[in-house]
């Protein structure tokens, strides 16, 4: 499917054709925002000049009477703007304005199809909280509206200032990660303009498109980006590079002059990492799991459509710039000398970015309003690859009842953000897969890309998907998992035998054991499970219990005694807030104090490996 035309040296000769050059023959999504941006990176102001044409068509089925934008990095030029006021009580502990840096994006003109200046109609709107202090998003009535189906054309000249790294975007000594850097029409749906104000849990949302972006920056830089390099032209001290990306919703680009380049194909797809060149010893790192990671995504999803992916690697006083997803370009990050056996960086960091190039990237969910789509999901698809759940849980059991999952991320408060949009949908995936099995989870969440990809999902086309792909769902999973806040606990609270002697009949004299098993529903979250009797001859004997009433006593008659009794003994319910209740025992057994003594040695030993190593 995909197919790129290099024309390179045909360019000298013909400049136009570096605009007439594809990626796909046929586009992978509707190219409602298309870009082509004119931007020079002036590395000493540590400023963007930019001239932006944006080919923008009116895919919905209302004329459109006005057209919004985001102004994302005017979030940094205040701190009274809506982003920096919820710095103190939100999630992330990157929104600090450092050193007096301030960031900013001005657009000195505007002008439709070519002949009309609408730059003196420019108006700032805060749809969201009215804060007169922010200045993120601007609202441009038309002299007339577009109609369905019909283009406009917008020429923009802005400047864009950039802040000391902060939410993942800015400069740091010569260091440059360009994010959310230009004006960036908002979505039109159901009749109305989709741009929200910029908020610190909030990330992004926007329209496909094609993007053509020429940078130009001194020479001795190296540049990443999310398009594909088609052409470099050197004048003076400085080069003008060409990059074109095709339905994709974004671009961000990175440029330090100390980075190294490695560049290798991983399954057809030209992967180039940047790094820092004291992280030489992680490259192996980085491309192992990468490509482990496109492999196990491509055959559980779909294969990963694009012909290029950059992973940048930052210098450590760029850190704040890691962990960061973009269409086709992940920030990850790395540390001089981390333990090996300890996969969190490069390789967890890399596997969550990868994995957003599906939920995000190619299902292009409002990450604003249902951040759980694309973290969520994410997070799930993250300890799929690690085999990693318990960090987390244990965030998640520490306040399981304390927020909705299907909420404005913005609305988050006291952690809830990291907690209901990333943990808790991952342990609910986690379970539903568990109940549903791999290989029906694995054809839901292949029809749920089918159905999507290159759109943008919400909650309710997601559960449609289940609904038709896997019916067995206990009813309610999702009412209660992500619009309630239930708890889901079960335990078991005695196990007890009798003998009994049988004293007539065919089996007179034969002694049997009568065990009864006592399990509770101490939260409020109702799951089908089953309970186990484990005997002491080796049988294992399980009952499945439909969760709905507050307590089931089950009764077994065995040949031999009970030796233990366990609610859900495969552990399949991850949302289970207690699992220390899931078993009892008829009599104490010291092996499993021995087992936890155990693991607090691990973790003291996980410990003096980690600080030794440094
Ligand atoms: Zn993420």
């Amino acid at each position: 499917m995909k197919k790129i035309l290099f024309y390179n040296s045909l360019f000298w000769i013909f400049p136009f054709l570096v605009y007439a050059q594809v990626i796909f023959q046929t586009p992978l999504s509707p190219r409602i925002a298309n870009y082509k941006i004119d931007a020079t990176l002036n590395t000493r102001e540590k400023r963007i000049d930019a001239h932006e044409q944006l080919l923008w068509k009116n895919a919905s089925d209302v004329p459109v009477t006005e057209l919004q934008f985001h102004l994302y990095m005017n979030a940094f030029r205040n701190r009274k703007s809506t982003f920096m006021k919820d710095v103190r009580s939100r999630h992330r502990s990157i929104g600090l304005i450092r050193d007096r840096v301030f960031g900013g994006i001005d657009v000195s003109s505007i002008v439709l199809n070519g002949t009309t200046d609408l730059t003196d109609r420019i108006e700032f709107i805060r749809p969201d909280d009215g804060n007169v202090h922010d200045s993120t998003v601007i609202r441009i009535p038309l002299p007339a509206p577009v109609q369905p189906g019909k283009s406009v054309t917008l020429d923009i000249d802005f400047q864009t200032r950039l802040p000391k790294i902060i939410a993942r975007t800015g400069f740091v000594h010569d260091y440059f990660l360009l994010g959310q850097w230009f004006p960036k029409i908002g979505v039109w749906q159901n009749g109305e303009c989709n741009c929200h104000q910029f908020h610190i849990n909030s990330e992004f949302f926007a329209d496909f498109g094609v993007y053509q972006v020429n940078l130009t920056l001194p020479q001795e830089y190296v540049v990443g980006a999310t398009g594909i390099l088609l052409d470099e032209n050197l004048s003076d001290s400085l080069k003008t590079l060409s990059f074109r990306a095709e339905d994709v919703h974004d671009f961000a680009m990175t440029a330090w002059p100390k980075f190294r380049r490695e560049e290798r194909s991983v399954n057809g797809v030209n992967v180039v990492l940047l790094y820092a060149p004291e992280h030489a010893g992680n490259v192996e790192r980085y491309f192992s799991t990468i490509t482990g990671t496109m492999d196990y995504l491509g055959k559980w999803l779909m294969p990963y459509p694009y012909p290029n992916l950059t992973m940048v690697d930052m210098p450590l006083y760029a850190f704040l710039s890691a962990g960061m997803e973009y269409p086709c370009f992940i920030t990850c990050g790395s540390i001089w000398n981390f333990p090996q056996d300890i996969r969190l960086f490069p390789e967890e960091v890399t596997i969550h970015e990868f994995a957003h190039q599906y939920f995000y990237g190619i299902l292009a969910s409002n990450e604003f309003e249902e951040p759980w789509l694309d973290e969520g999901f994410t997070s799930y698809a993250t300890l799929i690859n690690q085999g990693e759940l318990d960090s987390y849980r244990k965030a998640y059991i520490g306040k399981p009842n304390l927020d909705f999952v299907v909420k404005p991320s913005w609305k988050f408060e006291l952690g809830g953000y990291g907690t209901f949009a990333y943990d808790k949908p991952a342990l609910m995936l986690k379970t539903l897969e568990n109940y549903l099995g791999k290989e029906t989870m694995t054809r839901l969440l292949k029809a749920y890309l089918a159905r999507w990809k290159f759109k943008h999902p919400k909650t309710g086309d997601f559960l449609q998907v289940v609904r038709d792909v896997a019916p067995e769902t206990p009813e309610n999973y999702f009412e209660q998992a992500l619009y309630g806040t239930e708890v889901l606990d079960y335990s078991v609270v005695n196990v007890s035998c009798d003998k009994v002697t049988q004293s007539t009949g065919i089996d007179s004299g034969i002694t049997r054991y009568r065990c009864t098993i006592d399990v509770r529903r101490r939260g409020t979250f109702v799951f089908p499970v089953e309970i186990a009797g484990i005997f002491a001859d080796g049988d294992t004997v399980i009952v499945p219990w439909d969760g709905k009433a507050s307590y089931k006593v089950v009764t077994l008659t065995h040949d031999s005694e009970i030796k233990a009794a366990t609610v859900d003994p495969h552990q399949k319910i991850w949302l289970d807030v207690n699992w220390t209740n899931n078993s009892k025992t008829i009599r104490v057994e010291p092996l499993a104090i021995r087992r936890h003594w155990l693991q607090a040695l691990r973790l003291v030993q996980q410990m003096y490996i980690s600080v030794f190593s440094f």
